[in-house]
C-alpha cells in the first residue's frame, strides 16, 4: 500500500482501508444528551456525560467535515444522542451545506422536537430526515422510551412532510416481546404517509446492557411474518452495491421497506462509515474500542493538510469488521456492562451516534 499523500490545493483524494473499503460516510453525534431513554440504547436514567467544554463548536465540526470530504466523504448524517437538543442546529446545517462535496446531508432524530424545528432545518438546506419510531401504541412508547412523548413524534413526522422534505424514512428497532407484532401496522403507517419504514435488528452495541440473543427478531423472521400477511416480499436491486446498510424489499402492493440486519447478516464488507463524537473522537467502527482524538489535533493548531494526513493514514490501517466479529463470538451477550460504560462514555451508542 502507498503512503498517504495529503490532498494538495483541495483536490479530493479518496482513501481506502486495509480491506479496500472507501471512506465515504460520516455520522456526527452533535450531542450525547437525549430526551428519551429507549431501553435498547439508554436504559439508565442518568449517565456520565461528556464535559461541556469538550464539545466541538459548529465551526470546528464544519472544518473537520471539510477535511473529511477531501478524503472521499460525500454523505453526512447528524445524529446523537438526540441531535435536536443541540441548540441552533440549523446553523450547523447551513455551514455544512456550504460544502459542495457533501451530496447527502441527513439527520436521524427521535422526532420529539421535530415539529418545532422541521421548517428551519429545511430552510437551512437539510436534504433528508429519518425519524426513529418503534411503536404506534402510546402506552408502549412510554414503557419503552421512558417518556410520554408519542404524540410529539407523530406531530414531528407531520411537520417533516409539511416542511417539504422528501424520501423521509422511519427506523424501527424490533425487539422480541415488545413490538414484533407491529410490523404490519408500522408498514401501513408508512404507506399512508409515503414514508419508507426500515426494520432494524436489535444490536448488542455499547449501551444495550439488556441485550440478549433471544430478544433479537432476525431478518428472516421479519420477512416470514410480512410474507404471511401480504403474500410475498420481493428483494429490490441495490444501487449502492452493498454500501447502504438497509436491504430493500417491495410488497405485492408496491410498498417498499428496508431491513437493517446488522446482527444476523452484518454488512461490514463494503462499510465506509465513520463516526465523530460531539467531543471530536473519531471512531472507524460502531464497535471499535478506541478512537482517534481529533479535538486535540484541531485545538493544537494543526493545518488542514496535517489533519487530512492523520485521517488518511489511520483509515488506510483500518481493519474493523465489528459486527462480523460479534457474530462469531462465543457466548454472545451485551458488548459492555454498566461499569465499563461508566469508565468511558465514548463506548455508549448515544455518544458515538447510531
Ligand atoms: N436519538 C436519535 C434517534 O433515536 O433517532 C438519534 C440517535 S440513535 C442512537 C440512532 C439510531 O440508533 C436510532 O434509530 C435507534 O433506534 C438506533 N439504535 C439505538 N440503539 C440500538 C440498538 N441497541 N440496536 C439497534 N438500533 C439501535
Ligand atoms: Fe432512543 Fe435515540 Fe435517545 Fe438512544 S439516542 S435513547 S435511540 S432516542
Ligand atoms: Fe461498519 Fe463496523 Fe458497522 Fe461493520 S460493524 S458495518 S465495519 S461500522
Amino acid at each position: 500500500m502507498h503512503a498517504y499523500m495529503t490532498p494538495s490545493a483541495g483536490t479530493p483524494l479518496p482513501v481506502q482501508d486495509a480491506h479496500g473499503r472507501w471512506l465515504n460516510s460520516l455520522r456526527i453525534s452533535v450531542t450525547d444528551r437525549c430526551n428519551l431513554r429507549c431501553r435498547y440504547c439508554m436504559p439508565e436514567e442518568d449517565y456520565v456525560w461528556l464535559p461541556r467544554g469538550s464539545i466541538l463548536h459548529f465551526e470546528e465540526i464544519a472544518r473537520l467535515v471539510q477535511v473529511f470530504t477531501t478524503l472521499g466523504v460525500t454523505k453526512v448524517r447528524l445524529t446523537g444522542g438526540e441531535p435536536l437538543l443541540r441548540h441552533d442546529l440549523p446553523t450547523l446545517v447551513t455551514q455544512l451545506k456550504a460544502n459542495h462535496r457533501i451530496r447527502d446531508l441527513a439527520i436521524t432524530t427521535n422526532g420529539v422536537m421535530l415539529a418545532r424545528h422541521a421548517a428551519a432545518l429545511k430552510a437551512a438546506g437539510l436534504d433528508r430526515v429519518t425519524v426513529s419510531l418503534d411503536t404506534l401504541q402510546p402506552d408502549r412508547f412510554k414503557r419503552f422510551s421512558g417518556r410520554a412523548r408519542f404524540t410529539d413524534v407523530i406531530e414531528g413526522i407531520e411537520a417533516v412532510r409539511a416542511a417539504g422534505f422528501r424520501r423521509t424514512k422511519v427506523n424501527a428497532v424490533i425487539v422480541r416481546g415488545f413490538n414484533e407484532d407491529e410490523l404490519v401496522d408500522l408498514l401501513e403507517f408508512g404507506r399512508e404517509r409515503r414514508l419508507e419504514v426500515r426494520f432494524i435488528e436489535y444490536m448488542d452495541v455499547g449501551g444495550a446492557t439488556q441485550w440478549s440473543p433471544a430478544d433479537v427478531v432476525p431478518r428472516a423472521e421479519i420477512l416470514e411474518r410480512l410474507d404471511a400477511h401480504y403474500g410475498g416480499t420481493t428483494p429490490l436491486p441495490d444501487p449502492s452495491d452493498g454500501r447502504a446498510p438497509a436491504e430493500r424489499f417491495a410488497l405485492p402492493n408496491a410498498t417498499t421497506f428496508g431491513i437493517i440486519a446488522s446482527t444476523t447478516r452484518p454488512f461490514c464488507g463494503m462499510c465506509g462509515r465513520a463516526r465523530l463524537t460531539a467531543d471530536g473522537m473519531w471512531f472507524m467502527c460502531l464497535y471499535a474500542d478506541r478512537g482517534v482524538d481529533l479535538r486535540d489535533l484541531l485545538r493544537s493548531g494543526a493545518s488542514d493538510d496535517e489533519i487530512a494526513a492523520k485521517l488518511g493514514a489511520a483509515w488506510q490501517k483500518r481493519t474493523d469488521r465489528g459486527a462480523e466479529d460479534r457474530l462469531t463470538s462465543a457466548d454472545r451477550g451485551p458488548l459492555y456492562q454498566l461499569d465499563r460504560l461508566r469508565q468511558d462514555p465514548h463506548r455508549e451508542m448515544h455518544t458515538r451516534g447510531g
